[in-house]
């Protein structure tokens, strides 16, 4: 036996949605010759939804995942939905002008509800969706904001409720909020238990679901792919590569063109009375600062899930646990004396230009990775829209075109990176100091 025949896959690592989750179903490591129509490598909610999708459609498919169902960043993830990306429309707009900027924008919208769709169909209670995700500014922008919620309107029909200072520190309890918006279309939820629930129903209607199956190698170039596990051969006419900030050397232009980024959650102790000093809202919390934090109260509201930092490095949970506390006693004082009961991190997908890689490498071959810090509506409509694509239904996918497979500038890109988030911070810092 051959080393790589011993793979067990990894348990999901220790998260607040581990010690949450609800079902424990395992899928089988596939085995022998194998052919599907088509073959999905990675079970995160890319790939779950695409799998769904397809089969949805009376297709056949196999989805292939190394470790367990959304053992990646999909299944640890700070369970907020809401519209966007993980850059700015701005910049989206810069790149590819308004109509089109809209068009991706709109894309998005379509996700969070995609998200909810599949919650409500498949009778999902235990991905707890509550709904609300507050946006709070640390700097006084309020014309800013005004104005965001007056153009979000005007430009996409969202009803975005802005609350001034008093209202917002009604909710939460820091001094450091000046304002906020408020998106109750988007919510935040329980991800594991719904990919879960996904992959749940993939197999119900018949697809093929398998763990500890990491794909080793590929043959992309005939009209019959070949993926080799170390047990199995698979054999598919239509290859979907989904495996985000985890992607291996399978496809080399996909390795180059994306960078992993950690980032990290934590979780209190049960202090429901101590916390309801400092948030007194069931929505979700995030910061305006382009490296800033968000929370929620989970258990409910006994206890806050927190999270923020990036770093291109690995660097112990312990530590940053110990970053991401100081800044949640910076933002609430009063919470000087709760404690962390645990913490985690995982790897995100980033290209440059920030926004997903969705497209297809060669007839046969389609990529939908990189969806960064915002993955929960993006994966689903990244999903489908390559879904579509591979039943001839539309070529919606082609709106990411600009947004290829561009290099990711190796060693340097990463410091890159680095450099840019630290920039940030201390750009974020001196804009709250001038208060
Ligand atoms: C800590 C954290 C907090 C976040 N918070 C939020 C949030 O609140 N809201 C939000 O919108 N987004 C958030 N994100 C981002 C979001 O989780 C991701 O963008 C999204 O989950 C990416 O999904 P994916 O399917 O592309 O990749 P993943 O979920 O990472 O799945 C990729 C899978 O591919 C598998 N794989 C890799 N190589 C192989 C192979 N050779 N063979 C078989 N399988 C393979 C991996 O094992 C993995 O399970 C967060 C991310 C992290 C890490």
């Amino acid at each position: 036996m051959t080393p790589a025949m011993d793979h067990t896959p990894a348990s999901y690592i220790d998260t607040y949605y581990r010690r949450t989750q609800t079902s424990d179903e395992s899928y089988p490591a596939a085995a022998g010759p194998i052919s599907a129509e088509i073959c999905i490598v990675g079970g995160g909610l890319a790939g779950l939804t695409a799998a769904l999708e397809l089969m949805r459609a009376g297709r056949s498919v196999v989805l292939l995942e190394a470790q367990r169902i959304a053992w990646g960043a999909s299944g640890r993830n700070g369970g907020f939905v809401s519209a966007g990306y993980a850059t700015a429309l701005s910049a989206i707009e810069r790149r590819v002008g308004r109509q089109q900027a809209d068009e991706l924008y709109r894309l998005t919208l379509e996700g969070v509800e995609i998200v909810r769709r599949n919650i409500e169909s498949l009778d999902l209670a235990d991905a707890a969706p509550s709904p609300g995700i507050m946006r709070v500014l640390r700097y006084d922008g309020r014309t800013a904001l005004r104005a965001e919620r007056d153009a979000q309107e005007k430009r996409f029909g969202r009803k975005l409720r802005y609350l001034d200072r008093d209202e917002t520190r009604a909710l939460l309890q820091s001094p450091k909020y000046h304002a906020a918006l408020v998106d109750d279309d988007a919510f935040h939820f329980h991800p594991l238990n719904y990919a879960r629930g996904l992959a749940r129903e993939i197999t119900r209607l018949g697809g093929a679901v398998h763990e500890g199956t990491p794909v080793l190698s590929c043959e992309l170039e005939g009209q019959v792919k070949r993926l080799r596990t170390a047990q199995a051969v698979i054999e598919a006419e239509q290859v979907l590569f989904t495996t985000g900030g985890y992607t291996g050397a399978l496809l080399p232009p996909l390795k180059r063109a994306y960078l992993p980024i950690a980032t990290y959650v934590l979780l209190t102790e049960p202090a429901p009375a101590l916390i309801r000093e400092a948030i007194r809202t069931s929505a979700g919390v995030g910061d305006d600062r382009r490296a800033g934090d968000y929370y929620r109260l989970v258990d409910g509201g006994a206890r806050i899930l927190w999270g923020g930092r990036i770093t291109t490095r690995t660097t112990e949970p312990r530590d940053v646990a110990t970053l991401l506390r100081r800044e949640m006693v910076t933002t609430y004082p009063q919470l000087a004396e709760l404690k962390v009961e645990l913490a985690w991190s995982g790897l995100m997908s980033y290209a440059r230009h920030l926004m997903p890689q969705i497209g297809q490498y060669r007839p046969g071959v389609w990529y939908c990775t990189a969806f960064g810090g915002h993955g929960m509506n993006t994966t689903a409509i990244g999903g489908t829209v390559i879904a579509e694509a591979i039943l001839g239904e539309s070529d919606r996918f082609k709106l990411f075109a600009p947004f290829g497979l561009a290099w990711n500038g190796g060693p340097i890109g990463t410091a890159a990176v680095q450099l840019t988030y630290w920039r940030y911070q201390a750009a974020d810092f001196l804009r709250e100091r001038r208060q």
